[in-house]
């Protein structure tokens, strides 16, 4: 197996092929470590190669893993997304300790975000996540209710809205890929017009990541590639007190 390093070594040599062909290959794509239910010293590992923005699915999980890396690499200035589904109960641990968040898909939890959001920290920097596909069972707002959205986050002066994320389907030919990529794409390029600080495209995971690049991603979420397969059995994540 290899290891951390060389996989993250290997991803970046990945992202630059990708962006040779892409759409926007003046932009620079943002590989975000994906460590959820991986254990301290994976992302210790990854740090040594130079990764620097990690994200985290699970409120209590991630924040547990913000503060053992802020009290233990206080110098490292890591960068914290949160790219899990969040409920209004539990906004106030996301506002206070992450930098991102990826999944804001109603008025409430932009809301809660930004009444929470400590005033020592600058503004959370946000993204309105998308269901391009349709489907019932994914998370994410549907096109047309993207511009209330984006006009209330904007309102927010503890909020930044810095684009869209969307989780497409599951599909493994390059094309479908590419062609839901390409419509949040265009999606985005026309948010962009009314608010530009929203210059953000968070899509593309391990299995697709090279056809969103090409459709203009800016930011890939990357878990399997990096750390390998998941173990979602409870506790072996959560950092032990020392
Ligand atoms: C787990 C997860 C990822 C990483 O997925 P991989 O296929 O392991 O790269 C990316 N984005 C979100 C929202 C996730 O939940």
């Amino acid at each position: 197996m290899n290891t951390i390093k060389e996989n993250i070594l290997a991803l970046q040599a990945r992202i630059n092929k990708a962006k040779d062909t892409s759409a926007r290959s003046g932009d620079d794509v943002l590989l975000l470590a994906v460590s959820k239910t991986k254990p301290v010293e994976a992302i210790i590992e990854a740090m040594g190669a130079g990764q620097r923005a990690f994200g985290e699915n699970y409120v209590q999980e991630g924040t547990d893993k913000v503060q053992y890396f802020s009290e233990h690499f206080p110098q490292q200035d890591l960068e914290w997304h949160f790219i899990g589904p969040i409920q209004s109960n539990k906004t106030r641990p996301v506002a206070e300790n992450f930098s991102w968040v990826h999944t804001v898909d109603r008025a409430k939890i932009a809301q809660r975000l930004n009444d929470q959001r400590p005033d020592n920290l600058p503004p959370l920097q946000v993204l309105i996540q998308v269901n391009t596909s349709g489907e019932s069972s994914k998370s994410g707002i549907s096109e047309n209710e993207i511009a209330e959205l984006a006009r209330l986050i904007s309102s927010l002066p503890n909020l930044t809205l810095r684009g869209l994320m969307s989780i497409p389907e599951n599909v493994s030919d390059h094309h479908s890929q590419f062609a839901a990529f390409h419509q949040l794409a265009t999606i985005q390029k026309r948010l962009q017009a009314d608010y530009p600080s929203a210059d953000t495209l968070s899509m593309g995971m391990t299995g697709d990541m090279e056809a969103a690049i090409e459709a203009g991603s800016t930011i890939v979420r990357i878990g399997t590639a990096i750390f390998g397969a998941r173990d979602y059995r409870p506790g072996n994540s959560r950092p032990k007190e020392q």
